[in-house]
């Protein structure tokens, strides 16, 4: 093969997006029924840049007392929302829709400061699919009878939702749009180390003039999380995290009225044939996993490629590996941003120890990193087997375990070999094998020649310990709505 060392024919120049137009306050209250209120803990919380470790602005952390105000407020704007002309319903969601467009930039800066993405995945993805849920549950409000017909669809109640810090604003709409849509309210809890474009949604919704109440959001970490859990007149609870909380919520939850959707942890399998586009299937590989640093639940963290093609894949992955931008995640060029958090940085080390420990060999690209900050280089793990502590459990990170096969039943067997069963990616030429595979995989999604695609029409969500429920599509309707029969 013939080698063009591209980082030494071509240097970028820095491409940093400018900051100083976004509004940030230094402080954030709650935003419970309309305004923005000051918590009765009189606590409040650092959200710094995991990028540079700088202090961005403080947040309120809501305590019980808090989180019963924010579901007063919800359960009192019920009355008239549910009542309200669905086709006005769906107008409030429209006009939400268009002001995250409007504000886009504002929101995908905020985003990749708060939470260390990448620049050019906030700004093409987050924000515009964000948007785009709004758009699309907005369609459906005035057409619910449609819908589900003879079945006389009404709103659940009120809804607590508990999000990640993956995708804050997109979490936040695949919550807030369906849910609204179907008449409902709600209480949001973002993530502690990533509310800030929760808190800017705040405010667009306050400047929609969207009746107060429908929407509220509250901040803190897991213990404000629990109290919302808990709280005893809630009709629903959405949640998307991790596999360890969302059993705690199930525990906590068993025996009440309250109904739930889980979306949970992943360990998605991608796949790779020998009759696959070689050079399309390594795009893919590196999309799937290091999209977003590999914080994504469906991240296609485990790599089977068919023993025929493993060395030239291996040597592809590797080569591309070399040209991957690590950086400041304002940088247009950089592809891979910061890690979230420092726990997160601590954690995803611990696996990598383990992997070591466990005897697999590590290949990491020899890329400089920032002095400043989370940062994790891509990382394969090669020599891997299915018993690997690193194959079996879900890291979170841009770390891919990869191990190779020799036939379609064998690939199924090793990738249905998991506790998860949230996503799965196969790579061939053959749609017969697609078919096979896409029938026999464990997964709620399976992207075929692509990974990681997401549209708010189509329904995602997990089979065993990834979840309960899907989320987008009509799918994703259907949890916040009950039906008389
Ligand atoms: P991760 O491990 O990826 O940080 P978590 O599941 O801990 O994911 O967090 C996802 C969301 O759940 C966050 O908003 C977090 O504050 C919240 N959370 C954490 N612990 C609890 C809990 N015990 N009950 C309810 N929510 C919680």
């Amino acid at each position: 093969m013939n080698k063009i060392d591209i980082n030494k024919s071509w240097n970028y120049a820095s491409a940093a997006e400018g900051t100083e137009h976004i509004q940030l306050k230094s402080k954030y209250d709650l935003f419970i029924n309309g305004e923005f209120v000051k918590p009765s803990s009189k606590k409040y919380f650092n959200t710094i840049n995991p990028a540079n470790g700088e202090h961005i602005a403080k947040v309120a952390q809501a305590n019980k007392e808090d989180v019963d105000k924010a579901v007063k407020a919800a359960r009192k704007a019920f009355k008239s929302w549910s009542k309200l002309e669905p086709k006005e319903r769906g107008k409030y969601i429209f006009r939400i829709a268009r002001m995250i467009q409007e504000r886009a930039k504002e929101f995908a800066l905020i985003e990749s400061m708060d939470g260390g993405k990448p620049i050019r995945e906030s700004r093409d993805i987050d924000i515009p699919l964000a948007a785009n849920h709004f758009f699309y549950y907005a369609g459906w409000a005035d057409k619910l009878e449609y819908v589900f017909p003879n079945k006389s669809p009404k709103p659940l109640g009120v809804a607590g939702q508990i999000i990640p810090w993956n995708f804050p604003l997109l979490m936040a709409a695949w919550k807030i749009a369906p849910a609204l849509a179907a008449g409902n309210t709600v209480v949001l809890k973002p993530a502690e180390t990533t509310s800030l474009t929760a808190l800017k949604l705040a405010e667009l919704i306050q400047d929609s003039g969207l009746p107060k109440g429908v929407v509220n959001i509250i901040t803190g970490a897991g213990e404000t999380g629990a109290e919302i859990v808990n709280h005893s007149d809630l009709d629903k609870i959405a949640f998307t995290g991790s596999t360890v909380v969302g059993k705690l919520i199930q525990r906590s939850i068993a025996g009440s009225k309250k109904k739930t959707t889980l979306e949970l942890g992943g360990k998605g399998a991608n796949i790779i044939f020998e009759d696959a586009a070689i050079d399309q299937a390594v795009e893919g590989i590196v999309n799937a996993i290091f999209f977003n640093q590999g914080h994504v639940c469906c991240a296609g963290s485990r790599l089977f490629v068919q023993a025929s093609v493993e060395s030239v894949v291996i040597e592809k992955l590797k080569d591309r590996l070399s040209t991957l931008i690590i950086g400041d995640p304002l940088d247009k060029n950089t592809d891979i941003g910061a890690i979230n958090s420092a726990e997160q940085l601590a954690t995803i080390e611990k696996y990598i120890a383990i992997g070591k420990k466990e005897g697999a060999d590590i290949y990491q690209p020899k890329c400089q990193l920032p002095k400043k900050g989370n940062w994790c280089r891509p990382t394969l793990f090669l020599n891997v087997s299915q018993s690997h502590t690193i194959v079996q459990q879900e890291i979170f990170g841009p770390v891919l375990t990869i191990q190779t096969f020799r036939t379609i039943d064998e690939v199924i067997e090793k990738a249905n070999n998991t506790p998860f069963g949230l996503s799965a990616g196969v790579w061939t030429e053959k749609g017969s094998k697609i078919f096979k595979l896409s029938k026999k995989l464990k997964a709620g999604v399976i992207w075929a020649n692509t990974y990681n695609k997401f549209d708010p029409t189509s329904p995602f969500g997990g089979y065993k310990e990834s979840g309960i429920g899907r989320e987008g599509g009509l799918h994703g309707l259907k949890p916040y709505l009950k039906f008389e029969l």
